[in-house]
């Protein structure tokens, strides 16, 4: 029987024009992206209209678990069940009373620039053509607001978790030389050290990279949560002496319950002593190096070796855009190239054009984020987007003045940036199932949608306010909703105790 000969297996046909995809005629085509279009921008524009959010009924769900289809279907078919089916269920990321976790509201831009990249359709792996000039660009553009240098590296990811998994990576090719990529940890014994309020991805990107997350030393926080630096020295000093490497120090620039900074100066200075690698997971905060009036918080962001942030959080790109930065571009190199004959870099021809994205990161095919990232930044400007993040320290501050004001609500942590952490704190025996029902309640009845987290132990109620349409009115009826819903509460367990 032959083996691994699959082209003597399978008999061919005579062939007879192509199997292509696209229409004999593009005028339904062009019809249809046109009626799509309009149609998305009435449902963004009158987002203020509808429940923050809905949730899907089970029905639904079950009639969207269709079969694989054999036959083709018109794609007006297909877009009345995206219509019926999946825009009203949406994750609520377009509408100003978004306020929960840490989600950017996208922009006109940002989705003009979609539209193009899908139908441009081309791999940003690398190879000679624009799009890798304009993720250059983008990258040196990234580098230049946070103040780091030219020559600095980059490459655009899905997001802050990849950006700082990237990181991991060079800072622990950093640390144990190249060879660590074929030999893997071998001996060593790395650790890193970050706050507890460090990001989750942080103890993931140590896990993912085969050092174990338990080399993650989270380093308590003090009363305005950030990384206790005598505690910092102490543990560094702990593990040499336990016969360990230290290799990775991970300054958070906006925490993501409470949007603390850490003393990011102090920490370079540490890492620098200590010859450590520096990095900083500066998700969202990064951003806020756009607004004259919050960038003196950042300072020594631009001391990073590399620099996690996100493009679709505070800067209002659509999803997905985060951004890794590296000081050292050949440690970066480093991390990643390969040679492969397959994949053979040219001197000419559409081979060309080194280093590509792939030597910078851990994907080979990639999508044209760039694009979106550049419509965003040359539409709003570098003004534009820091406005977008004053008006959210500005609406912060507003509800924290708000939640002074109500006797019965409690603020939970100090306001640094745009995240605002309360709790009702009257009116039952356990807090922290009313705050937690509360925001559930606020959800399901559409007016707004925080999250929840819990700070010293405490459930709060968080407010995060990152969409560039949320005005002060919003905060309001997110501070009405709760005592409202506090209130209606109070009297249903006044009336359960009754009977
Ligand atoms: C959002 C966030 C992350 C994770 O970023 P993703 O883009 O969701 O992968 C990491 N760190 C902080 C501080 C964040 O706010």
């Amino acid at each position: 029987m032959p083996q691994n000969d699959c082209a003597d297996t399978i008999p061919g046909r005579p062939i007879s024009g192509s199997a292509g995809l696209d229409p004999q005629n593009w005028d339904s085509t062009r019809a249809l992206g046109h009626r799509m279009l309009d149609d998305m921008i009435d449902w963004l524009s009158t987002a203020r209209e509808r429940p923050v959010w809905q949730q899907m009924p089970q029905a639904l769900r079950a009639e969207l678990r269709q079969p694989i289809p054999a036959g083709g279907e018109p794609i007006e078919a297909i877009y009345e069940d995206f219509r019926r089916l999946i825009l009203p269920f949406s994750s609520a990321n377009e509408h100003p009373r978004m306020m929960g976790w840490v989600n950017g509201g996208g922009s006109p831009a940002g989705f003009l620039a979609e539209l193009l990249t899908g139908i441009f359709n081309v791999n940003c792996g690398g190879r000679d053509h624009a799009a890798i000039e304009l993720e250059r660009l983008v990258i040196a553009w990234a580098a230049e607001m946070v103040g780091m240098p030219k020559a600095t590296t980059g490459v655009l990811l899905a997001g802050s978790s990849m950006a700082n998994m990237v990181a991991v990576l060079v800072a622990r090719r950093a640390a144990l030389g190249v060879q660590v990529r074929s030999a893997g940890l071998q001996q060593a014994r790395l650790t890193a050290y970050a706050s507890e309020a460090a990001h989750g991805c942080i103890p993931r990107a140590l896990d993912m990279a085969g050092i174990g997350s338990n080399a993650l030393r989270q380093i308590p926080a003090d009363a305005n949560h950030r990384m206790r630096l005598d505690l910092l020295t102490e543990a560094i000093a702990a593990d040499r002496a336990d016969g360990a490497t230290p290799f990775l120090v991970v300054g958070t620039a906006g925490t993501v319950d409470t949007g603390a900074i850490d003393d990011l100066p102090a920490l370079a200075d540490i890492a620098a002593a200590e010859n450590i690698w520096f990095h900083v997971d500066g998700a969202f905060g990064a951003t806020a190096a756009l607004s004259k009036r919050f960038a003196p918080l950042l300072a020594g962001i631009e001391r990073a070796d590399s620099l996690a942030f996100d493009f679709h959080k505070w800067a209002q790109v659509p999803y997905d855009a985060g951004c890794v930065l590296v000081r050292d571009p050949a440690l970066h190199i480093e991390t990643f190239a390969q040679s492969l004959a397959y994949l053979t870099q040219e001197l000419r021809g559409l081979a060309g054009n080194p280093p590509w994205p792939r030597d910078l990161g851990p994907d080979l095919s990639r999508e044209f984020r760039a694009l979106k990232v550049w419509m965003t930044l040359r539409a709003y400007g570098t003004e534009g987007i820091g406005r977008v993040v004053e008006s959210g320290c500005d609406i912060a501050r507003h509800l924290a003045a708000r939640i002074a004001s109500e006797p019965s609500l409690e603020l939970l942590a100090p306001v640094v940036l745009n995240i605002v952490c309360f709790r009702v704190a009257a009116g039952a025996a356990d807090l922290d199932a009313l705050n937690r029902d509360i925001v559930a309640d606020l959800q399901e009845a559409g007016i707004a949608a925080p999250s929840t987290t819990t700070i010293n132990g405490r459930v709060a109620i968080r407010a995060a306010l990152f969409n560039h349409r949320t005005v002060a009115a919003d905060a309001d009826a997110l501070i009405d909703g709760v005592l409202l819903l506090a209130k209606r509460r109070n009297a249903f367990s006044r009336e359960d105790r009754l009977e």
